[in-house]
């Protein structure tokens, strides 16, 4: 049977290497933690279907590479990811900041209050997570997507500009469709 779906959203997991987020994608779609983790090469994606706020969304999310391996200067590197990701695809993209690896208590260098701090300063969500445990990880691509469906209805984001991210699905394609041909 085809998938049907209300929108697709293009979600894009950036940071350091090391951080984890292939982990945590493997987390959100498999359920699993990959202990194992090889290198991403280049670009893998994976995609889940999810229900948010009565719409049927199609996660499809790229995992990228990178080459360094820093601890505390995976945090330091924030701003320029988030310059990045801003100019290179849309300023007006919604972005959540994981704290990755929470389970790793006593080897914290970054507290949550001065993160939270960060992702106040520059319009972010922020969530702890860790793809170990699982702890937070639907929460943390669910609380992006219910964003982004609240910017679509309230008219903040255009899923018709190129370069959005968001696709309609054929499920609100046959919606559109229906007023016109009602006519
Ligand atoms: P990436 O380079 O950002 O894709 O990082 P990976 O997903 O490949 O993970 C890098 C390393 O961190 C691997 O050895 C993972 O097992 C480990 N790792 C990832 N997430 C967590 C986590 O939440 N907790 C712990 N303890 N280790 C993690
Ligand atoms: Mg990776």
């Amino acid at each position: 049977m085809a998938e049907t779906y209300d929108f697709l959203f293009k979600f894009l997991v950036i940071g350091s290497a090391g951080t984890g987020k292939s982990c945590l994608l493997h987390q959100f779609i498999e359920n699993k933690f990959k202990q194992d983790s090889n290198h991403t090469i280049g670009v893998e994606f994976g995609s889940r279907v999810v229900n948010v706020g009565g719409k049927t969304v199609k996660l499809q999310i790229w995992d990228t590479a990178g080459q360094e391996r820093f601890r505390r200067e995976t945090y330091n590197s924030l701003a320029a990811w988030l310059t990045d990701a801003r100019t290179l695809a849309s300023p007006n993209i919604v972005v959540i900041l994981c704290g990755n690896k929470k389970d790793l208590d006593l080897e914290r260098e970054v507290t949550f209050l001065e993160a939270s701090r960060f992702a106040q300063e520059n319009e972010l969500m922020f969530l702890e997570t860790s793809a170990l445990t699982g702890e937070n990880v639907e929460e943390a691509f669910l609380k992006c997507a219910r964003t982004i469906l609240n910017k679509i209805d309230s008219g903040e984001l255009d899923p018709e500009r190129m370069g959005s991210g968001i696709q309609y699905g054929d499920a609100s394609l046959r919606q559109l469709r229906q007023p016109r041909s009602a006519q």
